[in-house]
């Protein structure tokens, strides 16, 4: 890899020139952004069920198979309330939006923290393909309805004792009466409602443009392997297949090119902060 400097001047230009920007945020964009799921944040805010399940951290707590779903909705509504109602606008999610809110860009995320919107990107042009923790849906996907559980979620963290909530206040399908989820991918029962379904089409759309080998940024956030099909993969193609674009890959651990685009590729493993601060103070 270049020095730093010599990358960031590079990728400056990049966008700069850039008639098209397509954002792929993943889990470690958000984590970079604060939203860590583990460490202090972990500890000082799920003390209880650590001492009583054991879970090591916030992404594999949402898998322990509570044996009651008032269980489930006690930890659901702490998760989700830790995660997305207490958060508020962040900088580096706010930085990103200085960066590119004068271009044609499009986010395509497997985030479901609701950052994007938060922090005021156009909701035309955002693709969150993995869910929203602010919503539920049937846990067997009985109808393609999903429904906001702000209400649950307060009401919920204020009543839970002994990691559990009320019995009555456990959430329930108005059509089939079964157990509801948060609509998060998992399994095949995830539901893509009306809104999901017109997301996906604007980013069809958006694609359209990339397909006639137009001057297009690809600036990947902090996506590693847990699920590399839905944007490091394509992204590293798209990139393949149009000579006019520039892949621009921030990452801790894995930044580096594969050998097809490695001259078209500008990797940072550097703190991501660091580099939108650099490019911010040249815009
Ligand atoms: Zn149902």
């Amino acid at each position: 890899m270049d020095r730093f400097v010599q990358r960031l001047d590079k990728g400056f230009k990049a966008i700069d020139d850039a008639e098209y920007i397509l954002i792929g945020a993943g889990a470690g964009f958000s984590a970079a952004a604060g939203l860590e799921y583990s460490g202090k944040r972990f500890d000082d805010n799920f003390q209880d069920f650590i001492e009583k399940y054991g879970v090591q951290d916030m992404y594999s707590a949402t898998f322990y198979p509570y044996e009651t779903q008032e269980e489930k909705w006690a930890h659901w509504a702490r998760h989700v309330y830790v995660n997305r109602f207490s958060v508020g606008k962040t900088k580096l999610y706010g930085q990103l939006l200085e960066l590119v809110k004068n271009k044609d860009y499009f986010v395509l995320t497997t985030n479901v923290e609701h950052q994007f919107w938060i922090n005021g990107f156009d909701d035309e042009r955002i693709f969150a393909t993995q869910g929203d923790y602010g919503l539920m849906q049937c846990e067997k996907a009985c109808h393609n309805k999903l429904y906001p559980n702000e209400d649950l979620v307060f009401k919920a963290i204020e009543n839970t004792r002994d990691c559990k909530i009320p019995t009555e206040m456990v959430p329930k399908c108005p059509v089939c009466g079964g157990n509801m989820e948060i609509n998060v991918r998992k399994d095949n029962f995830f539901v893509e409602d009306e809104k999901w379904h017109e997301m996906y089409k604007n980013y069809s759309e958006y694609l359209g443009h990339v397909d006639e080998n137009k001057n297009i940024v690809f600036l990947e956030l902090g996506v590693g392997f847990n699920t590399p099909v839905i944007i490091r993969y394509p992204f590293e193609q798209m990139t393949y297949d149009n000579p006019n674009s520039t892949l621009i890959r921030l990452n801790r651990s894995h930044p580096d090119a594969i050998p097809q685009n490695r001259d078209r590729t500008i990797g940072f493993d550097e703190e991501i902060s660091e580099v939108f601060g650099y490019w911010l103070s040249r815009v």
